[in-house]
């Protein structure tokens, strides 16, 4: 029989790391399953501007692997695998990953959430070839080309301001007429001399012979279509789309209570199944964010010691 570890974190953003080093300075014997690297959508951030401690400029990145480095010093293991089916119920849950069996007494999720497609035609075939959801990662390949971004939330205004560092120009593409971003935002983006606005607007649909080099916008007001063509010398422009995210909890479907697909938990993290915890921008919460995240996950680790404490 495989080991059976006392905590399994699902999840290695922000919720994932802070529940596994709770868990790891209470000495339980726990793992952390990621699919591919740690980070979550921190890891995707440019500048994280307001979490505690973060200095001006520090990146997600760069968080992220401060907070990995601590988990490893308090003696957590990592393994990367991508897990496809679970068994929760019992006092030993089972998780059913692409290259192993996984076991233990409790399991954390804290598998957050992905970016929302645009939801233009043709929008899949254009991913990585002008569509990108992740300004750090695709910024640069856009340097001095048009870049537009869709989304009017704090997420669409920053990273559009993070990408006049490359466009020749960003255009915000937002299908109302004012932004939902936080007010001190807006402030900076109306300031950038490098940032438009194409407002009551959205992308219908994307063209190009392998690359992105047209898009059909329509006005959300009048119905009315326009084509933007890419500049002839470029042939190609950049179309990042920010307009929320969506939980990951494909494999929890009919085993945890979920509403809107994010899990439902008590204010100690706790699940419909007993050992069960969630943490992070996966559960129902008001506010998702790195402090959030990381609270969420030394919430459920304590609380994951003391359901072990209660099986003895
Ligand atoms: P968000 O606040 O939910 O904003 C999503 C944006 O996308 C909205 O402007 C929305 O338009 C638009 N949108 C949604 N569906 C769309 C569709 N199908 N087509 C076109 N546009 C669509 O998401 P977010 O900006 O990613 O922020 C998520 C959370 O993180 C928020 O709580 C936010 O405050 C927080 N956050 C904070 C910071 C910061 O404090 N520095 C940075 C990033 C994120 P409408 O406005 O018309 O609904």
């Amino acid at each position: 029989m495989s080991k059976v570890y006392d905590v399994i974190v699902i999840g290695g953003g922000p919720a994932g790391l802070s529940a596994a080093l709770y868990a790891g300075r209470a000495r339980l014997n726990t793992l952390v399953l990621e699919k591919k690297k740690e980070g979550g959508q921190i890891a995707l951030t440019s500048e994280v501007e307001n979490y505690p401690g973060c200095l001006e400029g520090e990146s997600g990145p760069s968080l992220i692997e401060r907070m990995h480095k601590q988990v490893l010093h308090f003696g957590a293991d990592f393994v990367y695998d991508e897990i496809e089916s679970v068994v929760l119920e019992g006092s030993i849950k089972q998780l059913k990953g692409k290259k192993d069996v996984y076991k233990a007494k409790t399991i954390i999720v804290a598998t957050g959430a992905s970016s929302r497609p645009i939801g233009c035609e043709n929008e899949k075939e254009f991913i990585g070839k002008g569509v990108s959801y992740c300004a750090t990662c695709d910024g640069s390949f856009f340097e001095d080309f048009d870049i537009y971004v869709v989304g009017g939330g704090d997420t669409a205004v920053e990273e559009a301001m993070f990408l006049t560092k490359f466009g020749r120009n960003v255009t915000i593409i937002h299908r109302r007429d004012e932004l939902r971003a936080a007010k001190s935002i807006q402030d900076k983006a109306f300031k950038n001399p490098k940032l438009k606005f194409m407002w009551d607007s959205t992308v219908k649909e994307v063209r190009g012979d392998g690359l992105l080099s047209s898009m059909v916008i329509e006005n959300t007001k009048t119905g009315e279509q326009t084509v933007v063509e890419a500049d002839e010398e470029d042939m190609t422009f950049g179309l990042f789309g920010f307009i929320g995210y969506l939980p990951k909890t494909e494999i929890f479907k009919d085993i945890l209570t979920l509403d809107k697909g994010y899990i439902v938990t008590d204010e100690n993290m706790k699940t419909n199944i007993d050992g069960v915890f969630a943490a992070g921008d996966v559960r129902v919460k008001s506010l998702r964010q790195v402090v959030t995240a990381t609270a969420d996950g030394a919430i459920a680790a304590v609380q994951a010691e003391k359901y072990i404490e209660s099986l003895d």
